[in-house]
């Protein structure tokens, strides 16, 4: 008998899980929706061309496997703060931000977790309701206690302002209050710029420290500055705040692995010493983070030439979504005969709709219709073709009513 007898079998990942069933489907007509990766419109996935002249760069010039120091790239750490807050911000300019490379997106939340749970013991995370799925499993994980505050109306398909302030006005004072600095997932809702004003007003008065995840910039609008204005709002403000940051998406970096973990304090000395407890959260979980894609990004963000050229491309990757949201609501509202309001699929943005099917009903686009996607409701549009989209369109009306 194995000694492994009592461990019991996990369930399928709620995202990651839908590629594998995905893969197993031999039917002809299978979309997957699910998991938010970008694909061309022949649904194949997309390397950037400024990802292989960077990479190529690198070749030329004989690059070593030699360990990267525990906080990472230096040359990466400096452009990733940069891109985030602008290379001009006080904060940058005063060394106010503590850098760490992590993980990508994931990896950097964990590390902020950690050193919440270490430095913030019985600090609450507020997390929206929904959020993207492994926030929870991040912070449970991390030992850190986490509640919900609202964010998503289904009467409305909108954002609920009034309850997502006063949720977070009644969180005890010095909550960590996560926000999705653009393109929000699941929803696709994000605040207007006067929403997030009286966000950081509340924040403020209850001393709360906000808690950015940035895993999209650039993808909401096709603009790296116009994605992170919430974020640099509130360090305008001279608050103290958490920035985890992702290029998956918006380099197309996703099995490189590489993000970062930004702490913005209120001197130098205090973000050098934030940051030399980061690195010794890092040392025993992973040592030290992967170089390629950190190398990729310094290369890319560091060189005028090919930033501008990252540029058009993430706005090739933001307009083609663009045509397929709005090619999916023309099928939509011509071919539903009840009526249905299906102008929400036009004002959410990023990579993702949410659809406000039901599980049942993302049942039966599964089974029936062999499009894949999590039952939240939520589809990637980075997943779909102007050619898919009436099929599409079929198998949403079809599954609602
Ligand atoms: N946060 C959010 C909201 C996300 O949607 C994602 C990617 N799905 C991530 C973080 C992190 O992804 P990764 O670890 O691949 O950077």
């Amino acid at each position: 008998v194995s000694k492994f007898e009592g461990v019991t079998m996990a369930p399928p990942d709620p995202i990651l899980g839908v590629s594998e069933a995905f893969k197993a489907s031999t039917n002809q007509s299978k979309l997957n929706l699910g998991v938010g990766a970008y694909r061309t419109e022949e649904l194949q996935p997309y390397v950037l061309d400024v990802v292989k002249k960077a990479e190529n760069l690198m070749i030329e010039r004989g690059e070593n496997k030699e360990y990267l120091p525990i906080e990472g790239l230096a040359a990466f750490n400096k452009v990733t703060a940069e891109l985030l807050f602008g290379a001009d911000n006080p904060v940058i300019k005063q060394q106010k931000v503590a850098t760490v490379q992590g993980l990508s997106g994931t990896g950097s939340l964990r590390l902020a977790a950690a050193l919440i749970e270490r430095y913030f013991p019985g600090a609450k995370v507020l997390i929206s309701s929904p959020t993207w799925g492994n926030h929870k499993n991040i912070f449970n994980d991390s030992r850190v206690p986490w509640s919900e505050y609202r964010y998503y109306d289904p009467k409305t398909v909108g954002l609920d302002f009034e309850g997502m302030i006063s949720d977070i006005k009644a969180a005890p004072e010095g909550s960590f209050v996560l926000l999705h600095g653009c393109a929000h997932n699941p929803t696709g809702i994000d605040p207007t710029p006067d929403q997030w004003e009286k966000i950081a007003d509340v924040i403020q008065e209850k001393n709360h420290i906000p808690f950015f995840d940035v895993a999209y910039q650039g993808f909401a609008s096709g603009s790296l500055d116009t994605d992170a204005a919430s974020v640099r709002l509130f360090a305008a403000r001279g608050l103290e705040l958490l920035v985890a940051q992702s290029y998956s998406k918006n380099l197309g970096l996703y099995a490189e692995r590489i993000g970062a973990i930004n702490v913005v304090c209120t001197s130098s000395d205090t973000a050098a010493r934030v940051k030399s407890q980061l690195k010794r959260i890092a040392r025993p979980m992973y040592s030290n983070p992967p170089v390629h894609g950190a190398r990729i990004v310094a290369n890319v963000v560091g060189d005028p030439t090919l930033f501008g050229e990252w540029k058009a491309e993430m706005e090739m990757m933001a307009g083609r979504i663009k045509n397929v949201r709005q090619k999916l609501y023309d099928n939509l509202t011509a071919k539903d005969k009840s009526g249905k309001d299906w102008s929400f699929v036009l004002k959410q943005i990023g990579m993702f709709s949410f659809t406000g099917l039901n599980k049942a009903q993302t049942e039966n686009m599964t089974n029936k219709w062999h499009v894949y996607m999590t039952k939240d409701g939520r589809i990637s549009l980075a997943g779909l073709s102007l050619a898919k989209c009436e099929y599409l369109s079929d198998a949403i009306i079809d599954s609602y009513h």
